[in-house]
């Protein structure tokens, strides 16, 4: 097993289920380590320590289950440095079987867990995300009736989990009676393993089987886990042969994660598939100022047009570049301005200034596609090498600021022209062919950092 998925897997677990500043405060300063069947978890004081074990140890024990062969102990402690401060009493060992059974239960059935400020109102639409809303709305006014499933996909920090969560919420608010489950992935998996351990499977099954609406998040995570895709492929087919919805997401198209049965790849493509693609600039603007608005320390246009030109990966990182404005002009008593942000944006910037180089994503580029550089830079022209070499062309004029002649000469010195019928090809590429789109996307934010 993996530390490193081990890690992951709470991380991003967590920072799905929790506000950022719980989730900063609480599971981000958490040092995970493994000494065979234990999970040691050292956290930087005593409170904290209190908070995680009143609040998360059942999640953390069902995260941790699929990596371990039996039930994993879980030993508490707290950094050294800190440990004077302590009473003794507060470095335990957790009860790692599940306590009564009224937890397993509980555990098995995946309680409903909507984010309640996860809604379309504050979604902000744009040609990046429009699709994938209108479809999330028609889904929520109906669901089992249009698309079955609906299947989101796209890169991290998009919108994906936000778009999810409104639909739960948008239904449970036009039927309360409705059963509607949110889950994540990772924690579908540790029910199908924890029914499995607990033989409550058929309660399992009932539960999901009874759903009216069905969101699961970051499917990705059940590759590679035959048991959980079996049992995940039943309940799909069972949902939707009877009506009832199912939403979802995935980071990548449907076809391309590798370790899921061609069976259940093809199923999610049976309704409708689309993307959420990384926000343009005006939509970066929009959603800034958007957010500052309704955080009470609104920020102009022009502030809001400094951070977009430089934030561009995600939103998630737009969200993080406005909270650290905002931090700094609380620390300072000082309004929001240009200056400030700037100031207050300097150490990520110079990070970022790191340019992406011509050479960087040829390399990239070449790598991905599995072709040589030389072939790349070379007059040959079959579709095997000449598609790769114009999706790198037209990155390079995404991604530095190079002239379409500069462009040119760094690809074995062609003519700006071709540069330019490159970007025009795979612009309306991306628009018709969908995987290669996602190609393109991946690409470019891997080349972004
Ligand atoms: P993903 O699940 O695709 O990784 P999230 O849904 O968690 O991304 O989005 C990351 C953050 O950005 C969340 O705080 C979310 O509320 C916010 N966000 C994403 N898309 C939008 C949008 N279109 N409008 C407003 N906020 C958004
Ligand atoms: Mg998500």
């Amino acid at each position: 097993m993996s530390l490193q998925s081990l890690t992951g897997s709470f991380l991003s677990f967590f920072e799905e289920q929790l506000p950022p500043q719980q989730f900063n405060s609480w599971i981000k300063p958490l040092i995970f380590e493994v000494d065979g069947e234990k999970l040691i978890l050292t956290a930087p004081n005593s409170f904290t320590l209190r908070i995680i074990q009143e609040r998360f140890i059942t999640e953390i024990t069902k995260i941790a289950q699929p990596f371990y062969s039996k039930q994993p102990q879980i030993e508490f402690r707290v950094e050294k440095r800190n440990l004077k401060t302590i009473p003794k009493t507060e470095t335990n060992v957790a009860p790692t079987a599940s306590k009564t059974s009224t937890e397993t239960t509980k555990a098995t059935r995946a309680p409903n867990k909507l984010n309640p400020s996860l809604i379309f109102d504050n979604f902000v639409t744009g040609k990046a995300n429009q699709l994938a809303h209108a479809a999330a709305i028609q889904v929520a006014e109906a669901p089992g009736v249009t698309y079955n499933p609906l299947f989101i996909y796209g890169g991290v920090g998009l919108g994906k989990t936000h778009l999810l969560q409104s639909i739960g919420n948008l239904v449970n608010k036009q039927n309360p009676q409705a059963k509607v489950c949110y889950v994540h992935a990772t924690n579908y998996i540790s029910g199908v393993v924890r029914a499995y351990q607990t033989k409550t499977f058929d309660e399992f099954k009932n539960f999901y089987n009874s759903l009216d609406l069905l969101l699961i998040d970051d499917i990705q995570f059940i590759a590679d886990k035959p048991g959980t895709q079996q049992e995940f492929f039943y309940t799909l087919n069972s949902l939707i042969d009877t009506n009832k919805q199912v939403v979802i997401t995935c980071d990548t198209f449907p076809k391309e994660i590798s370790g899921i049965e061609p069976r259940l790849t093809s199923r999610f493509t049976c309704g409708l598939t689309v993307a959420i693609e990384p926000p343009g600039l005006e939509m970066r603007v929009a959603i800034l100022l958007q957010k500052s608005a309704s955080s009470g320390y609104p920020i102009n246009e022009d502030v809001a047009f400094f951070i977009a030109k430089h934030v561009r990966s995600n939103i998630r990182e737009l969200e993080g570049a406005l909270n650290r404005i905002e931090a700094y002009a609380r620390f300072h008593k000082r309004i929001i301005s240009l200056e400030l942000a700037k100031e207050a944006l300097k150490d990520l910037l110079a990070a970022q200034n790191k340019q992406v180089s011509v050479e960087n994503i040829q390399k990239t580029v070449a790598d991905f596609y599995r072709i040589k550089i030389v072939d790349m830079l070379s007059k040959k022209r079959t579709r095997i090498i000449a598609r790769p070499r114009q999706i790198a062309m037209t990155l390079a004029r995404e991604l530095t600021q190079l002239s379409f002649p500069e462009i040119g000469n760094a690809f074995g010195g062609r003519d700006h022209s071709t540069v330019l019928h490159a970007c025009k090809t795979v612009e309306s590429l991306r628009n018709s062919d969908s995987a290669l789109n996602a190609d393109y996307n991946l690409l470019n934010q891997t080349l972004r950092g």
